[in-house]
C-alpha cells in the first residue's frame, strides 16, 4: 500500500452516541493532513453499494453535539461473505480510497479483520457502542451518555418508586456485558444489580429484599442486566413476585431511549481524541488494529486481540454495590 491520500469513514452495526463527534474528528483530521476524505452511508452496506459522499470541513459542522450517525448506520449481511468483501474493495479501489476508519463494534471488527487478511487496503477501527464491552479499551463511544441517561431515569423511578413504597426492576442494555447495569447502579444506589457476570451467591436476591424488609427501606431498585442469566427483569420480577406476594413490583425496560441524546462532553472529548488518532494510525501505515484508551492514554490494539479476547467488569465493583446497600 502506497501512500494514503483519500480515506473513506463509517459507522457500523448499533448506533451510539458521541459517533458524530467521532466522524468530524476523522473528516477534520484527515483534511488538517492533506487528505481527501469519503463518507460511507450504512457502514458496510455503503461499501457494497457504492453509497459515498464527499465530505468538507463544512459537512461536519453543528454535528458534535447530535446523537445517531450522519453516515447511518447498518447490520450487512453480504459483507460477510468473501464476495461482499470483494465487492467493497473493487468499490473502494474505484473510488481512490487508499485506506477505512471503521466506528462500530466487536462485530464491524471481525468484518474488518477478515477484510484486511484479504486485501491491502487498510481498515482502522474506533470503539463505538454504548455497551463499553471492547477488549482493550477502558472507554468505548457512547457508553458515557447511555450511562447518564440511565441514571437520570432510574432517579426518576426512585422518586415514584419511595413515593410508593414499591420495589422496582430496571432493565437497562449489555447483552453480554453488564457496565452499563453495574455503574448505573452504584450511580443510583441500587438495592441490586444483575448481570451477566455475576453467579450464584453474589445474586441472592432473596437475601437483599429480606434485608431491605428489616431496614424497612421505602423502596428497592433492583437493575438489571437485559443479557442477565436470570432472563430479563420481567422474568426476574414474576420470581420474586411469587415469594414475596406482599411487595407491590413494578418493571420498567429502558430500551432504546438509552441509545439517543446529545452526546455527554466526555463521549464528545474522547470521539474527538480517537477520530484524530485513527487517522494519525493510517498515515502511519497501520493496519486491523482499534484506536483505544487506557488510562487515559491512546493506544493500538489489533482487532484480532480487541475481538477475541473478553472485557470483564472490575469485581471490586460489584462487591462495592453490595457493601453500600446493606
Ligand atoms: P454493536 O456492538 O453495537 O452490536 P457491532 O459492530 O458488533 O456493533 P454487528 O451487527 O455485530 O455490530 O456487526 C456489524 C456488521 O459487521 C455486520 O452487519 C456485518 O456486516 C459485519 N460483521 C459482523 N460479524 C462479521 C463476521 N463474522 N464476518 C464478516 N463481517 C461481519
Amino acid at each position: 500500500m502506497g501512500k494514503i491520500r483519500k480515506i473513506g469513514v463509517l459507522t457500523s452495526g448499533g448506533d451510539a452516541p458521541g459517533m458524530n463527534a467521532a466522524i468530524r474528528a476523522v473528516t477534520r483530521t484527515a483534511i488538517y493532513n492533506g487528505l481527501e476524505v469519503t463518507g460511507i452511508r450504512h457502514g458496510y452496506q455503503g461499501l457494497i453499494d457504492s453509497n459515498f459522499i464527499p465530505l468538507q470541513a463544512s459537512s461536519v459542522s453543528d454535528i458534535i453535539q447530535r446523537g445517531g450517525t450522519i453516515l447511518k448506520t447498518a447490520r450487512c449481511e453480504e459483507f460477510r461473505t468473501p464476495e461482499g468483501r470483494r465487492k467493497a474493495y473493487n468499490n473502494l479501489r474505484s473510488a481512490q480510497i487508499d485506506g477505512v476508519v471503521v466506528i462500530g463494534g466487536d462485530g464491524s471488527f471481525t468484518g474488518a479483520r477478515l477484510f484486511g487478511e484479504e486485501f491491502d487496503l487498510p481498515f482502522v477501527g474506533i470503539p463505538g457502542t454504548i455497551d463499553n464491552d471492547i477488549y482493550g479499551t477502558d472507554y468505548t463511544i457512547g457508553y458515557d451518555t447511555a450511562l447518564n441517561t440511565v441514571v437520570q431515569c432510574v432517579d426518576k423511578i426512585r422518586d415514584t418508586a419511595s413515593a410508593h413504597n414499591r420495589m422496582f426492576f430496571v432493565e437497562v442494555m449489555g447483552a453480554e456485558a453488564g457496565f452499563i447495569a453495574l455503574y448505573s447502579g452504584i450511580a443510583t444506589g441500587a438495592e441490586a444489580i444483575l448481570i451477566p457476570e455475576t453467579k450464584g451467591e453474589d445474586r441472592d436476591l432473596s437475601k437483599m429484599i429480606m434485608n431491605g424488609n428489616t431496614r424497612k427501606k421505602s423502596s428497592n431498585i433492583i437493575i438489571v442486566a437485559e443479557g442477565d442469566e436470570g432472563g430479563g427483569a420481567f422474568a426476574i420480577a414474576e420470581k420474586v413476585k411469587n415469594q414475596f406476594k406482599d411487595y407491590d413490583i413494578r418493571v420498567s425496560v429502558l430500551g432504546h431511549l438509552q441509545r439517543g441524546g446529545s452526546p455527554s462532553a466526555i463521549d464528545r472529548v474522547n470521539a474527538s481524541r480517537l477520530g484524530h488518532a485513527a487517522v494519525e494510525a493510517l498515515l502511519d501505515d497501520q493496519k486491523s488494529v482499534m484506536v483505544g484508551l487506557m488510562n487515559g492514554e491512546i493506544v493500538l490494539v489489533s482487532f484480532r486481540r480487541a475481538v477475541k479476547l473478553d472485557k470483564d467488569v472490575d469485581h471490586n465493583l460489584i462487591d462495592l454495590a453490595r457493601i453500600l446497600s446493606v
